[in-house]
């Protein structure tokens, strides 16, 4: 490209700075004459007044100027150089490992760039964000550990899963197809499960690869493990190794403590009416109750009081889908799938 050194084309190219527009490549390069640093269009660095911007063609053309290349968008390097790539292929190395997503600042800096710059950059060579790219790693790292017989339990753990609303938000594309796959009874599915006991009796939690799946209560094991079959007839299901047993823990924890933080994933399989009234269940602060018409109004369906009830009563994740929060409108004691006398303990717990 030749380029028109008049004043209007010059306009053009300071707005591309202002607006910190990539587009443009490589098509020009700028010095600021007051720090004597040459930079790209795109650079984060703080838009120089015009008066003391100059424009060059090349970095040999501002170098021969005077001008030292910016450490922030390292003009001198080729866009997509392989000194570039090789920035950009070691930090997708970095978020390949990490557990938690390290910050961007932290990531720029190692790559010697400016956070503004290096999350450009990255995008511009991977093609989603450093974040995007984080995630996308983290459930790959999840599917990998459990096609390499690794425990269910360990591997939601130590793919990362931090926040209960995160799972939420990662799984909203996945939730969106379960229902059917709920319809055929877990056709296809594997489910890991355990034991444990607290004051309600013997608790059986399961997982499926993509979180807690169900949790029972009851007088015996055979008795909760029989209510697992039943909701999942077409589903192989498999005790859990002993790393499983830190999943059950976390499970009983929070049964013992209900005013303590859940964090882990939940696979909520059920229909999106469904996973709507229980999602809404979640938002009954321990030490709170609710009501069906509440639930409905909440969800935008105010009529279907009955739907919701039926909803509450097919949740099978005790406790921590709460649905023992739901009283009549008189506050009595309603129904629950894993006895009164249960419901009543868990909300006694919650009051404390
Ligand atoms: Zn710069």
């Amino acid at each position: 490209m030749k380029f028109d050194s008049s004043a209007a084309f010059n306009e053009k190219r300071y707005e591309a700075i202002r607006s910190r527009e990539v587009a443009g490549g490589d098509a020009f390069f700028y010095a600021v004459v007051t720090t004597g640093v040459y930079c790209r269009p795109g650079c984060g660095s703080r838009t120089p007044n015009r008066e003391n911007v100059l424009f060059f063609d090349t970095p040999q053309h501002a170098e021969q100027q005077g001008y030292r290349p910016c450490r922030k968008c390292r003009p001198e390097l080729k866009r997509g150089s392989e000194v570039h790539e090789k920035i950009i292929v070691k930090a997708c190395r970095r978020l390949e490992q990490d557990e938690a997503y390290p910050m961007l600042e932290t990531l720029a800096r190692e790559a010697g760039l400016s956070p503004t710059y290096f999350h450009r950059l990255f995008k511009k060579i991977v093609g989603i964000t450093p974040r995007q790219y984080y995630l996308k790693q983290r459930t790959d790292r999840l599917r990998r550990k459990l096609v390499d017989g690794d425990d269910v339990g360990t591997a939601i753990y130590s793919a990362g899963f931090s926040s209960l609303s995160g799972a939420y938000n990662q799984n909203e594309d996945r939730l969106a197809m379960t229902p059917k796959k709920f319809q055929q009874g877990g056709d296809d599915e594997q489910i890991w499960y355990g034991f444990s006991s607290c004051y309600l009796g013997i608790v059986l939690v399961a997982a499926t690869d993509r979180g807690i799946c169900a949790v029972e209560l009851g007088d015996s094991e055979e008795q909760v493990y029989s209510h697992l079959h039943n909701q999942f007839p077409k589903a192989e299901i498999k005790p859990g190794d002993p790393d499983f047993e830190q999943l059950i823990k976390a499970v009983v924890d929070h049964i013992d403590n209900p005013s303590q933080k859940f964090d882990l994933p939940l696979d909520i399989q059920g229909t999106s009416f469904q996973q709507k009234v229980w999602k809404a269940l979640c938002t009954i602060k321990p030490g709170n109750t609710s009501t069906y018409s509440v639930i409905a109004e909440k969800i935008g369906k105010p009529a279907a009081v009955r739907a919701v009830a039926g909803a509450c009563a097919a949740n099978k994740i005790a406790v921590l889908i709460p649905c023992h929060r739901i009283l009549t409108k008189d506050k009595k004691i309603s129904g629950y799938r894993w006895g009164r006398g249960r419901k009543r303990l868990i909300l006694k717990k919650e009051k404390q």
